[in-house]
């Protein structure tokens, strides 16, 4: 008899509050991952996620042959690899941490009725967030929709605990199954190594963050993005050095739950504008337009160059997220769900909370978003936060004061947009 430890968005052995409750089972735990078909198959074969994803099972997996264990890897639709595993194990617990996307809930309740129908006792836990989706609410219960009563609620509840509580997981290890399973390559997944890394993240330059984390050219971000959608770090670590480092990297932190409880209260947003009074703008979506933003070729200089970081990194600054983003659904007035799917194909960070929360709140449809009329001037943009050129010239090498031909003229694409708004939002 065993019980399984099934690995998800959490990719790592330390503080992992799933795999601290497994592996006080009363029988041995097997760590498993599986590489879900109905994610892979969409995505190209160098797909840098992926790659990710193989390299931190291979770490984990060789922390557990020092112990004389190891992952066992599965490939296929999640529900048949669990459907072959019940007859390959006699598996009487299975322990995972919770995964709030709608797609991620329906997958789990498949898999929690087939493991019923088993006898399995099934133990799921909070590890993604410090408080999920119905701890931080308004006094009638309903869920926040604006970002500082959210944020001042979470505050309140989160220093009651300061610090929160890390999970010491090493002295259990003694209780992982004992095995020797084949890891596979990334190549018998059916991918292939891709030129574009995760870089490590870093606490180290965060010292002037409140004054520098709106300066592309300033290496003053932490770059946790992708190790927070992966698990490859713990947010409880994370969170308790920022309670003890810096408010305004705290408050980051608090956004990325802010936009976790709204996809799950409102799972529509991931498709449909939040408001729903904004459904009546006429958008041009104009495919020749798109094809210029996407690779970076509008003639602005501050929006060519966030989109080659993107196109060459998987990366980019959220200044520039921001700014990108607002001239696509405010100058080109090409809808927010055209801009979000790319996002979502070149992000390494991509987590389908953060990337349609921050796209609806820059197109104006979100929650607590930037009011319509706003309009990002991306030349004054660049003025106030790169004024020297330096972001610019990293990306756009041939950039000079007569750079490019302006896709649209500015006056004339925020008058449009301001026109087209006003016109579209149903009274
Ligand atoms: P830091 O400044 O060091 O911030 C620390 C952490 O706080 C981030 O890693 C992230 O987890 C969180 N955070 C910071 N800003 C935000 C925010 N606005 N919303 C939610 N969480 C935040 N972030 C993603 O993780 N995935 C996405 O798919 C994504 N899409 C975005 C799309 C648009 C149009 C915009 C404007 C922003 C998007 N962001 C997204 C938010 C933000 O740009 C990135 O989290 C940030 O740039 C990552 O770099 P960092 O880790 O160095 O950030």
């Amino acid at each position: 008899a065993v019980s399984v430890f099934w690995f998800r968005r959490d990719l790592r052995l330390e503080d992992n509050i799933g795999l601290y409750q497994a592996l006080q089972s009363e029988f041995p735990v097997i760590p498993l991952f599986i590489f879900d078909e109905a994610i892979l198959d969409s995505l190209p074969k160098d797909d840098a996620r992926v790659a990710f994803i193989h390299e931190s099972l291979s770490k984990i997996n060789s922390q557990l042959n020092e112990i004389g264990s190891s992952l066992l890897i599965k490939k296929g639709k999640t529900l048949g690899v669990w459907q072959e595993l019940i007859t390959e194990f006699d598996i009487k617990e299975v322990f995972f941490n919770k995964d709030y996307e709608p797609f991620a809930i329906n997958r789990d309740e498949a898999i929690c009725q087939l493991l019923e129908t088993n006898k399995s006792i099934i133990y799921s836990f909070k590890d993604q967030v410090i408080f999920e989706e119905k701890e931080i609410t308004k006094a009638d219960g309903l869920p926040y929709t604006v970002y500082t009563p959210y944020k001042n609620k979470w505050l309140e509840k989160f220093n009651q605990l300061k610090p929160v509580w890390e999970y010491e997981t090493s002295e259990l290890f003694s209780n992982f199954y004992k095995s020797d399973f084949a890891f596979p390559s990334l190549e018998q997944i059916g991918f292939v190594k891709s030129s574009i890394k995760v870089k490590p993240f870093t606490l180290n330059n965060l010292e002037n963050y409140q004054e520098t984390r709106d300066f592309p050219a300033v290496d003053s971000t932490s770059y946790l993005s992708p190790h927070l959608r992966f698990g490859t770090v713990s947010i409880r670590k994370m969170v308790n050095f920022a309670a003890k480092t810096n408010d305004t990297f705290l408050s980051e932190l608090i956004w990325r739950e802010f936009f976790m409880q709204i996809l799950f209260h409102f799972p529509k947003v991931v498709t449909q504008n939040f408001k729903s009074d904004y459904d009546g703008i006429q958008w041009r979506n104009n495919e020749e337009d798109f094809k210029r933003w996407c690779s970076g070729n509008t003639g602005y200089p501050m929006v060519d160059a966030g989109m080659r970081q993107l196109n060459e990194t998987g990366y980019m600054h959220n200044r520039v997220r921001m700014v990108v983003a607002s001239f696509l659904c405010k100058h080109l007035l090409i809808q927010w769900q055209w801009g979000e799917a790319y996002f979502a194909e070149k992000l390494l960070d991509y987590d389908l909370s953060a990337n349609v929360g921050n796209w609806q709140w820059a197109a104006g449809t979100g929650c607590d978003a930037a009011p319509y009329f706003r309009v990002f001037n991306p030349d004054i943009q660049l003025k106030k936060f790169d004024e020297k050129g330096i972001y610019i010239r990293k990306w756009i090498p041939e950039f000079d004061l007569g750079y490019g031909q302006p896709v649209v003229d500015h006056a004339m694409a925020r008058d449009r947009a301001v026109a087209t708004y006003k016109a579209g939002i149903l009274k």
